[in-house]
């Protein structure tokens, strides 16, 4: 096993496989290589694409490419532009109501409303409701804002919530998100804190200036300790990553790289910066002399390298978070060196885990437990199997995958 690097990682496929439909394909967000291999075939493949033209991509691009190379395979007619409207119900005549089954559905295309009738099936692919401001007031713990979202925009899932009502479906999970710490200022766009709070010479403080949780903790334990601040403290209540100059000069926080941070990022609030503790404490409003004892804490733990408050880096998976560099606890150094600075951290999400209640064949089920005839769920439009529970990274594609064979293995049998 790897104490570093990707739980779940499909093979680099290369572009050209897909011919002009790589076109079509979304830019390569360039994730950070991590551990040495990860580096080699990253530089490879930037030296085969700069040498001879070719365009190797992996993780969700390279699961993309798979699917559409599949596509081509099986000459699967792909429209673009075109979402779905509404379900098209057929009834037995004479039969109670239950007889109803999904027989297509209606889409829109270039303005135009066209009937797709289905031979077998209508698989619900269309993601989970992070995007609707309505959607996650009603289920989602509160606080919660949807530019607090990393997920995706065009996931608003009001449609499967009509259908759910129309046709007496069950939903499952609704109150759960693939939680992350976020980093935020308002009128800045939300980013993955990333390992930055696992990294020494941090830490995260509530307004007393006091630390709550162990932030090199999986994400969704960092964000349900967000939230039983919010409970304890107010909705209004804020928790800030208070770092150091070492902090800063060597490691980045979300897309800022290490170093002095850009103009841009200090005004427009995203990072505070003091000289001192106390000034810092008093730029974002939190008890000075708790910040203060906090740190002097936190230095006494990082030198005895033992949190004996929350623990941080006692396990193998935390220290992978930090900085191995760092002796005798990679998830611990004090902070200390001015200038500090400090960002918002939030409970920010990868996208909805609730949605459509499925059985293991991927089948949306009615109120009664039955399956609805002609209608299937995969991915973020079904409620997850994993619940509250974020079991490793790579799970949501991993139950994508997973279900979406299920699917297609239940439909092959299915009338
Ligand atoms: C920044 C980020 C990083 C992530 N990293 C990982 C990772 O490393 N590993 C991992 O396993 N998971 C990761 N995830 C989660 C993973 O991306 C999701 O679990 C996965 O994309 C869910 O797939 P899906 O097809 O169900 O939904 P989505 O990928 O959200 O796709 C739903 C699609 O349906 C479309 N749609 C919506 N409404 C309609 C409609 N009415 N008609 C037609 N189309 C419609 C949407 O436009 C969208 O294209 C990450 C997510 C984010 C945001």
């Amino acid at each position: 096993a790897l104490s570093s690097g990707r739980v779940l990682r499909p093979a680099a496929v290369e572009t050209s496989i897909i011919g002009r439909l790589a076109e079509f394909l979304p830019a390569d967000s360039g994730l950070d290589p991590e551990g040495l291999l990860d580096k080699l075939e990253h530089g490879a493949r930037r030296l085969g694409k700069l040498a001879l033209g070719r365009h190797w991509v992996d993780g969700g691009l390279g699961l993309l490419v798979g699917l559409l190379a599949a596509c081509q395979r099986f000459q699967v007619n792909l429209w673009w532009q075109g979402p779905v409207r509404e379900l098209i119900v057929t009834t037995q005549p004479d039969r109670p109501a239950d007889t109803r089954r999904i027989a297509g559905v209606i889409v829109e295309r270039a303005g135009r409303l066209v009937r797709v009738f289905a031979g077998r099936a209508v698989v619900l692919a269309d993601g989970g409701f992070e995007a609707d401001p309505g959607l996650r007031r009603e289920f989602l713990p509160r606080p919660s804002r949807p530019d607090w979202t990393i997920g995706n925009p065009s996931d608003r899932g009001v449609l499967q919530l009509a259908w759910a009502s129309q046709l007496g479906l069950q939903l499952g999970g609704m109150g759960y998100a693939w939680w992350r710490p976020g980093l935020w200022a308002s009128d800045v766009a939300v980013q993955d804190a990333g390992r930055a709070l696992a990294l020494p010479h941090g830490f995260v403080v509530d307004s007393t200036g006091r630390r709550f949780t162990d932030e090199a903790g999986v994400g969704v334990d960092v964000c349900r300790a967000l939230y039983s601040r919010y409970n304890d403290l107010g909705p209004q209540s804020q928790a800030w990553l208070v770092i150091d100059s070492e902090h800063r000069k060597r490691y980045r926080l979300g897309s800022v790289e290490p170093g002095r941070p850009p103009k841009s990022f200090e005004q427009s609030g995203f990072i505070i910066s003091a000289q001192t503790l106390p000034e810092l404490a008093w730029k974002i409003k939190i008890d000075a002399g708790g910040l203060q004892a906090t740190a002097e804490r936190f230095a006494q733990q990082a030198d005895d390298g033992r949190d004996t408050d929350f623990e941080r880096g006692s396990s193998e998976t935390q220290r992978a978070r930090g900085d191995r560099k760092v002796r005798p606890n990679p998830c611990l150094g004090a902070v200390a060196k001015p200038p500090f600075y400090a960002v918002r951290v939030v409970p920010a999400d990868l996208g909805t885990k609730g949605g459509l209640l499925t059985d293991e064949h991927s089948r949306v089920l009615r109120g009664d437990g039955t399956a609805m005839a002609g209608l299937w769920a995969i991915g973020s439009s079904a409620a997850s199997v994993s619940g509250p529970a974020d079991p490793a990274p790579g799970v949501g594609l991993a139950e994508a995958v997973v279900f979406g064979r299920a699917a297609a293995a239940s439909i092959a049998t299915s009338e």
